[in-house]
């Protein structure tokens, strides 16, 4: 499932195709990638609506229209394409933005578990969506008090933590597991039982890996690969995702890998006690 650096990624690849060009019309071939209006309504109001700019947030992708904001959230497999007409579709394309250039923006999804909101510009804030969403893994916005106030109650894993997006948006499995392992912290942790060494190593971790694989436009995986417009190449970063098996880079102990808040879960039993 693509994370914020790999929904940053595809959303600069997507500004520099789309922006400025009106939307013509939508055809929508799996109603159900529309979560809400209706699917009839959803097609009427779009219609004529130029696309202004794309921003993100945690994991969605937001189409800032002349009077609306298309709210995309890609999950497991969703991808967008700008492609000429004449380019033929594939099975796994389910909504086409025919554009005023005689191009179209087409969702793919091969698991359909995408899902796409139209909301009134004005009341995009209030979206469920978004409006239960922590702040953005960044230092103006993410403080170590934030974090030590989220997890003061929590009975659960620090890992649970992390992929709940009420603490920091935009953090998946990938990055769980590398922050755990970059602060030491083993991530079956119960989330109140941190310290406040932990919390402030924890706090920087987050913003410091972020940072780094936005930079690199992401992880790329082999089976994401064409998931994205480009490849990024944080993949070369990672420490302990994917790594079962291998030699922690800073002990040698070989890396396990276990099941926490129903994920794969990878961490080295020596640096993370
Ligand atoms: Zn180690």
């Amino acid at each position: 499932m693509p994370e914020l650096p790999e929904v940053e990624n595809v959303k600069k690849g997507l500004k520099e195709l789309v922006i400025n060009k009106q939307i013509k019309y939508v055809t929508v071939l799996w109603g159900n990638i529309v979560k809400d209006p209706i699917v009839e309504t959803f097609i009427s109001e779009i219609k004529g609506q130029r696309i202004i700019t794309i921003e993100r947030r945690g994991k969605f992708l937001l189409f800032v229209l002349d009077d609306y904001v298309l709210i995309s959230h890609l999950r497991m497999e969703g991808k967008f394409r700008v492609e000429q007409s004449s380019v033929p579709l594939t099975k796994h394309t389910h909504i086409i933005f025919t554009l005023d250039t005689g191009e179209e923006l087409r969702y793919l999804d091969v698991r359909k578990f995408g899902r796409m909101s139209l909301v009134d510009k004005n009341r995009v804030s209030l979206h469920p969506s978004l409006a239960s969403l922590g702040p953005e893994p960044v230092c103006e916005e993410l403080t170590v008090e934030k974090i030590r106030l989220f997890l003061s109650n929590k009975k659960r894993s620090i890992k649970s933590c992390l992929l709940d997006q009420k603490m920091v948006a935009g953090i998946g499995n990938i990055y769980a597991d590398e922050i755990l392992f970059a602060s030491g912290i083993h991530p079956a942790r119960i989330g109140e039982s941190l310290t406040s060494t932990e919390i402030s190593k924890l706090h920087h971790d987050i913003i410091d890996i972020m940072e780094k694989a936005v930079a690199s436009g992401g992880t790329t995986i082999r089976t994401y690969s064409n998931a994205y417009g480009r490849e990024g190449s944080f993949q070369q970063n990672l420490k302990v995702y994917g790594k079962a098996g291998t030699a922690c880079v800073n002990c040698q102990t070989p890396i396990n890998k276990i099941k926490i808040a129903q994920r794969g879960t990878h961490f080295c039993p020596n640096c993370q006690i």
